[in-house]
């Protein structure tokens, strides 16, 4: 067989990203790769606190303007 097996070694070259690292679903609590913690929670449903954190440590270049 030389079918590949699906990676189960992490890559470490890649950037470090903020991602969500747990999520509680009923508290709309969620713990960042980076160790922030917040709601997940959006009253106007746009905005959230983790939407606030996500965006404002995107990648530059990453945004469309
Ligand atoms: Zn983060």
């Amino acid at each position: 067989m030389t079918n590949q097996r699906p990676s189960s070694t992490k890559v470490v070259d890649e950037p470090f990203k903020h991602v969500i690292d747990e999520y509680k679903h009923k508290l709309q609590r969620v713990t960042c790769t980076c160790g922030w913690q917040g709601s997940s929670a959006s009253p106007d449903g746009v905005s959230s606190e983790w939407k606030t954190h996500h965006v404002s440590h995107r990648p530059p270049g990453s945004s469309k303007r």
